[in-house]
């Protein structure tokens, strides 16, 4: 493949290659699909670019910078850039540098005695993973490879192991992009480089196209609306629940799409030795996606794969809670209590964003569960332990650790999304409790409920909208409403024959 940006006339930048990592159809949408076709970027994304933006600022605060980012034009900008680095201007920020089909946007580009070695700014945590499973993420590895491609193409390089990111903790994370990922795994970040390149150079020429696949980044894609029309259409595997583009990559291969896969005897997928034929699919998950095929594709009745028992209780607590991970708070603990016909609903709410009001909302939490003598409380995902144990950790006189431990034992709080995955089955394209409530009959007042349009929301109350708090509450309570509404389904739910 030559390096020009002549084919298809598009330049390959650090926003192509992030977006390929978050999904490989992506790229071909924003190249040739229908610009009309885009859904409206929503206010929490417009929110996520502000910060990002005011996080840059606060980053390069105090130091010596050559900034290039209010420079209008393109070509303008580049030839600063250029001009900065052949002067060993020691920081750069907002530069911009080409070669062949490659432009390399770095946040920042700083001269490291020998050559230049870029750096991105994040308003968010620099690793995926907590303490010593921290670990650096691809996709920000991979831009950062294609800074560093484009340095070396103009001889102003420093290496390939010193790239780094300045995280939301004002921390420098390093990212060696050329060290094996982990003891199993050989291959570094600029393996990954070089291969996603290679693909979104071949998407841009269109001679590929990936195509859609469902995942959970879908519902903050601009593309979200075209991109369901068309998995519909298409009838497409990852329109089952945890089936995934991965595992439909390798499952195409047999059967195409859903109504071909309910179709079809998954006997005839495992070999006489009980192996499944399909690679990455394990003959019990085949057998269950099968059922899954069936039951969406004949729009079916939900139901418990094997008689299912629940702990009982006079009280019975719906659990849901209020985060912004940009600013790592938890601004709200939500319950839905219900006690026979009887329900109440209760919202800790932080009053602003200081430790101060979240160890007082956490605090009122604590005391209310703690005023109980017995309950069961329902939560979906373990995202509220989670979040109960980093508070307690942050808060070490609210609570003690054993005590959350023991609010979230199996005996007390039951995880209804790991009863959903488990041990039922729905007609349904996911698993989310948005789609499974709303299955049930369940409609959340807001028209676009989601945690994200909360996070905004909460942005605003803090900026001075005080409409904004009702919102909020609403939303939460709507959460809770939500599980309740599910625990009561799957205890109508049949066991199938
Ligand atoms: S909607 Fe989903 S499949 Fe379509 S481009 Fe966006 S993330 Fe990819």
């Amino acid at each position: 493949m030559t390096e020009t940006a002549s084919e298809g006339g598009r330049l390959i930048s650090a926003s192509s290659l992030y977006d390929y990592i978050s999904c490989p159809h992506r790229p071909w949408m924003d190249a040739f699909a229908d610009p009309n076709d885009r859904d409206t970027v929503s206010p929490f994304l417009d929110l996520l670019w502000r910060r990002q933006r005011a996080h840059e600022q606060d980053a390069l605060k105090g130091k010596e910078v050559v900034d290039l980012s209010n420079v209008s034009s393109i070509a303008d900008r580049t030839s600063a850039t250029l001009q900065a680095v052949c002067s060993d201007a020691p920081l750069i920020y907002g530069g911009i540098l080409c070669a062949g089909d490659l432009s390399a946007e770095p946040d920042v580009l700083r001269f490291d005695g020998t050559g230049y070695v870029p750096g991105d700014i994040k308003a968010g945590a620099g690793e995926e993973g907590d303490g010593e499973d921290a670990k650096p993420k691809k996709r920000y590895a991979v831009p950062l490879a294609l800074s560093v491609d484009v340095l070396e193409r103009i001889g102003r390089s420093n290496n390939k192991r010193n790239a780094f990111v300045w995280d939301v903790n004002d921390d420098e994370i390093v990212y060696d992009l050329v060290a094996a990922k982990g003891k199993r795994t050989p291959e570094s970040f600029w393996d990954d480089y070089q291969s996603a390149l290679s693909d979104v150079r071949e998407i841009y020429a269109g001679v590929r196209n990936p195509g859609p696949g469902y995942q959970g980044e879908c519902k903050h894609c601009v593309w979200y609306s075209s991109c369901q029309k068309r998995l519909r259409e298409m009838d497409d595997l990852t329109l089952l629940p945890q089936l995934g583009r991965s595992k439909r990559d390798v499952l195409i291969e047999h059967v195409n799409n859903v109504e071909k896969f309910a179709n079809s005897d998954p006997s005839k997928l495992i070999d006489e030795k009980g192996k499944s034929l399909v690679k990455g699919i394990g003959p019990e998950s085949l057998v269950r996606f099968h059922d899954r095929a069936v039951l969406k594709h004949t729009n079916g009745t939900p139901y418990l794969r094997s008689p299912l028992s629940l702990p009982t209780s006079d009280v019975e607590l719906f659990f849901d809670i209020e985060t912004d991970p940009g600013r790592n708070l938890c601004y709200l603990h939500g319950f839905v209590e219900r006690r026979g016909s009887e329900e109440r609903y209760l919202g800790f709410f932080t009053t602003d964003p200081t430790a101060e009001a979240e160890r007082e909302a956490f605090k009122d939490a604590i005391e209310y569960v703690r005023s109980h003598d017995s309950f069961v409380m329902y939560i979906y995902s373990k995202y509220e332990r989670t979040w109960w144990r980093a508070l307690q950790e942050r808060y070490p006189d609210v609570c003690s650790r054993e005590y959350i431990d023991e609010i979230f034992s199996e005996a007390r709080t039951v995880d209804l999304l790991q009863v959903v995955q488990s041990q039922t089955e729905w007609p349904t394209q996911d698993h989310t409790i948005k789609t499974l409530a709303r299955y049930l009959g369940f409609s959340w007042r807001d028209a676009h409920p989601s945690g994200a349009a909360s996070i905004e929301w909460f942005d605003r109350y803090i900026g001075g909208d005080a409409s904004a708090k009702p919102q909020i509450l609403e939303y939460n309570e709507d959460d809770c409403r939500a599980a309740l509404v599910l625990l009561d389904g799957i205890r109508q739910l049949r066991t199938r024959d």
